[in-house]
């Protein structure tokens, strides 16, 4: 087995574990840069979860740069926040469409399922720019390295310029990562119920009609130690929700089957609720069963670092979120797309590692510090200050990572060219 590749201006072999969001986006960008890419995924992607995400603007200026309007696959807008008491009297309620009109791109909330599955095409379409992607599913990861060997648990070795850890939160490439060892996850002390159910649904019932009236709009349902958040997806034609409460009382377990996919019990989740108003308890009633699921958040102490030579990690495997601003999948996505903005076409081999580490110098603060903003925004009421929206709106949403990471490759170059 050759030891990793030699130098030269060639089109990179890069081989990425791990096909969620963020090995999908960094696939699409370092496609588009003109290298060869090879995805490996563990799963047949046959378990794939329905549930939403937020494509904030920051992750949406994204996902456009990769050519997609994701209101083509039904994103729709965010325009409306409303925060109820759990007795049901309206704290707060907030026009967003105005307010949104500051930023570059809309806020949109997406079906994961079907961002995903448009992110998989353009991977591995034979349409666009750059050679489609080779995605290898139902293949295992076991151990990866710093100089650029890929096994998988079938024994066979692949050797590449670049190996990418995209490989999510329970990663094992992170423990190729010098310094990784000790850092673990662990469970946050909350999880969530998540289900999708049909909008037309709520509308219908008149107790349950002013959750689903307003198109686009999210609701936050605010207890000391528990909440529920509900958004339209898919067209507003389906109500996502996230319910979230202290894990001792569902049992969520992370040992339990990769979390994402442990079956929720609906009598559990309504007596985690049974204080909130009755009409909340009849929309959550709704949930079907055979879709209810409960996933333990879970959070991880910061890697020392993301890279080992030609090794990075990105998303998740390097920096676990919790749900409670909405920004796994959008870190993941500006991940993808920083790493392919340092890795332009003519990148020579020899310098990878040093460009690895300006992947990690222009990612590592931002995305710890959202990190940080999220644990802030999950705390339970009263238990310290509460987040500035203001704020955190504005370092989250009011940034465009390719133009960040260009300009950070501009000075490198100019630096090391010196
Ligand atoms: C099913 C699912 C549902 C989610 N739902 C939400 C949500 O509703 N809201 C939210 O904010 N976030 C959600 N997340 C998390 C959010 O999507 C992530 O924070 C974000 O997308 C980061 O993506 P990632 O690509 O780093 O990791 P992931 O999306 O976890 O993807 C990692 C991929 O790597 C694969 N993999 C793992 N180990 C190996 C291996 N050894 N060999 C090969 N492949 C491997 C996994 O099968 C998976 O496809 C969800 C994640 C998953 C997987």
């Amino acid at each position: 087995m050759a030891d990793g590749k030699q130098s030269g201006a060639r089109p990179l072999d890069i081989v990425i574990v791990g096909a969620g969001i963020g090995g999908l986006s960094a696939a699409i960008f370092l496609r588009q840069q003109g290298h060869n890419v090879t995805l490996l995924e563990q799963s047949s992607f046959s378990n794939e979860l329905g549930a939403a995400v937020h494509l904030a603007p920051n992750a949406n200026a994204l996902v456009r740069r990769m050519g997609l309007y994701a209101e083509e696959i039904g994103a729709n807008p965010t325009l409306k926040m409303t925060q109820y008491l759990p007795n049901g009297k309206v704290l707060f309620s907030s026009d967003l469409a105005e307010q949104n009109k500051r930023w570059p791109h809309p806020w949109l909330l997406a079906h994961r399922v079907h961002l995903h599955s448009e992110f998989k095409r353009r991977a591995t379409t034979e349409e666009g720019k750059g050679k489609p992607v080779a995605l290898r599913t139902s293949t295992r990861v076991k151990d990866v390295s710093g100089d650029g060997i890929v096994t998988l648990e079938s024994g066979e070795q692949i050797s590449a310029d670049v190996v990418v850890g995209a490989d999510g939160v329970h990663s094992r490439t992170r423990y190729a990562i010098p310094g990784s060892a000790g850092v673990n996850v662990f469970g946050s002390g909350k999880s969530a119920f998540r289900f999708l159910l049909s909008r037309q649904k709520a509308l219908d019932d008149a107790d349950t009609r002013k959750f689903a009236q307003n198109e686009g709009e999210m609701q936050i349902v605010m207890g000391r130690d528990r909440r529920v958040v509900i958004y339209p997806t898919a067209d507003n034609t389906l109500l996502n929700f996230v319910c979230i409460h202290p894990t001792s009382e569902s049992e969520a377990k992370k040992e339990d089957s990769g979390d994402w996919n442990q079956v929720g019990h609906k009598d559990k989740m309504l007596d985690v609720y049974k204080d909130f108003e009755p009409a909340l308890i009849k929309l959550l009633s709704m949930a079907d069963e055979e879709t209810l699921k409960v996933w333990e958040l879970l959070d991880m102490a910061q890697l020392p670092t993301w890279t080992d030579g030609r090794l990075v990690l990105i998303g998740d495997a390097a920096h676990p979120f919790t749900p409670h601003q909405g920004q796994g999948a959008g870190q993941a996505i500006e991940d993808g797309a920083s790493l392919a903005v340092v890795l332009p076409l003519g990148s020579s081999v020899e310098e990878i590692p040093e460009r690895l580490k300006l992947y990690e110098k222009c990612r590592y603060e931002r995305a710890s510090r959202i990190q940080e903003y999220s644990r802030i925004a999950g705390k339970d009421l009263g238990d310290g200050p509460p987040l500035d929206i203001h704020e955190y709106a504005e370092y989250n949403f009011g940034h465009d990572e390719w133009d960040a990471s260009t300009e950070a490759l501009r000075k490198w170059t100019n630096e090391t060219r010196a």
